[in-house]
């Protein structure tokens, strides 16, 4: 049986592999998600399977309730809530660790008769896990608008507390270890864990938000594979490792693509010091700006070399991507160049934009990565942004103190002319007025993004 166990694993951990391969392309990654589902519900299996498994009735009930809240949520989940939706899943599995080492301090006594190994990976999963979980759901609010999207923040206060929690958990981890056995202490621990993870991620804001969501996704991972180096349960420590891998590579991915330092970010160096530049999210601000019309916009693309769409979270939102292929077509017909820049953190997800514009069939060559986008503006008639705000804000280059400084931006004025679609001057996620709007180069179409390419494409079809 141990030999068919073992067999079952290996299987699962190819699958694993074989699965995370294809999520490196919007074309096979569905296939992969699938590869990767089987290859858990085997492992899942094979843990089933192993001697000593019992409480079948609450087996049973756990994977009823799992599958009851997770399948619907999964289905129905808008392509736009599927960041929530994500960092919430990635808390509970942490939440998840958290509690089987509480479990397993109840039934070995507090880890006093077990290797100091056993006990050490099991406090670390306990308060990386609780990190996680709490840090994942306040991610949840702030990206569900449950909780303001810019930084809130203790101020000078922020950092000694950070550190005192930081402080408080490691100091009750290591009276466990030593051999302390109350409940009280791991009860503890993990709220001293829980409130990390609330104080680290209250405080970050917008242009952070997505480094700190992909470092939480580490999080989870490294806990479970500690939970599983703990439980001798190697299906655990494999998937544990993926997860925690591959999250660690993103984190660092995405804090370089944003100029930001992850210790910096966790610490809470970056966006705290506030919205800056007034506006914020009411968008109440009285300065003139420049209104056109669906057939203006029209003109100016269809006498255009260049046209440059800047795809943003409001794109996602108004679920204009097909409408927006309709309208390059009709451009590329008329011998119009049409490119699409993408910010890497542009939307609610890394990849966000190139998923949508995957799924209309924008040829992926057609995509270019900030850097490039960036040098082929000067080149470029018009520069089209559909619901992007954040992503072309200039004072992430001029105002030190807003939440958004030094991160790079897509530098849509350099190009001939800015047309920018959205419903009102409402803000981004980061909270902040955008001086974008209010620059001569720029026209405002205000109004849904998928009714006003829509709106365009009709007036193409007449020029
Ligand atoms: P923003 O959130 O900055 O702006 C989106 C804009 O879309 C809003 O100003 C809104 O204005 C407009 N909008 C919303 N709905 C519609 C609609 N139906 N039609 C037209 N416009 C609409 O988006 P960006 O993509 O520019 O920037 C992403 C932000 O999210 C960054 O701050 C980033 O750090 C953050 N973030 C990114 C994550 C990632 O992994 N990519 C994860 C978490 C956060 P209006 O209401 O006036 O229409």
């Amino acid at each position: 049986m141990t030999t068919f166990i073992a067999v079952l694993y290996i299987i699962a951990f190819s699958l694993f592999i074989y699965g995370l391969m294809g999520l490196t392309g919007p074309r096979t990654a569905v296939r992969g998600n699938w590869i990767a589902a089987v290859g858990m519900a085997i492992a899942v299996i094979a843990t089933l399977l192993l001697p000593g498994m019992g409480n079948w009735w609450l087996i049973a009930l756990g994977l009823v309730i799992g599958t009851v809240v997770g399948v619907p949520a999964a289905r129905r989940v808008k392509m736009t809530a599927m960041p929530q939706m994500v960092a919430l899943f990635n808390g509970v599995g942490g939440g998840a660790v958290a509690l089987i080492a509480w479990v397993e301090f109840r039934t070995t006594d507090g880890y006093a008769h077990e290797p100091l190994y056993v006990a050490i990976a099991s406090l670390f999963a306990a308060i990386v896990g609780s990190v996680s979980f709490w840090g994942s759901n306040v991610a949840f609010g702030k990206l569900q608008e449950l909780l303001p999207g810019k930084p809130i923040t203790l101020g000078k206060a922020q950092q000694p507390l950070n550190i005192l929690l930081v402080l408080a958990a490691v100091v009750l981890a290591v009276v466990i270890a030593a051999g302390g056995s109350s409940d009280w202490l791991i009860i503890g621990l993990l709220i001293a864990a829980a409130l990390v993870g609330v104080m680290v991620v209250l405080p970050i804001g917008g242009a952070d938000m997505p480094v700190v969501i992909s470092l939480l996704n580490a999080f989870t991972g490294l806990s479970a594979a500690a939970m599983g180096l703990a439980l001798d349960n190697t299906a655990l420590i494999v998937a544990g490792m993926i997860v925690g891998a591959s999250g660690s590579i993103l984190t660092n991915l995405m804090a370089k693509a944003m100029n930001r330092s992850i210790p910096a970010i966790v610490a809470g160096g970056f966006g705290g010091g506030g919205a800056s530049g007034g506006g914020g999210a009411g968008g109440g601000e009285d300065r003139p700006v420049r209104s056109t019309s669906a057939a203006d916009a029209a003109i100016q693309m269809a006498y255009a070399s260049r046209v440059m769409v800047v795809p943003g979270y409001g794109m996602a939102v108004a679920q204009a991507q097909h409408a927006v292929r309709e309208m390059a077509d009709l451009l590329e017909g008329k011998g119009i160049e049409v490119l699409y820049a993408i910010h890497p953190v542009a939307g609610r997800m890394p990849g966000h934009m190139n998923v949508l514009l995957a799924e209309a069939d924008v040829p992926y060559e057609s995509l270019k990565e900030m850097d490039e986008s960036n040098s082929q503006f000067p080149q470029t008639d018009v520069a089209l942004v559909i619901g992007a705000n954040d992503v072309t804000n200039p004072a992430a280059q001029t105002d030190p103190s807003s939440p958004i400084y030094g991160m790079p931006i897509l530098n849509v004025t350099s190009s001939r002319s800015v047309i920018v679609l959205k419903r009102s001057m409402s803000s981004g996620f980061a909270g902040i007025e955008n001086e974008l709007f209010f620059d001569p180069k720029t026209a405002m179409l205000f109004g849904d993004a998928k009714s006003s390419v829509s709106e365009i494409v009709e007036e193409l079809k007449g020029i």
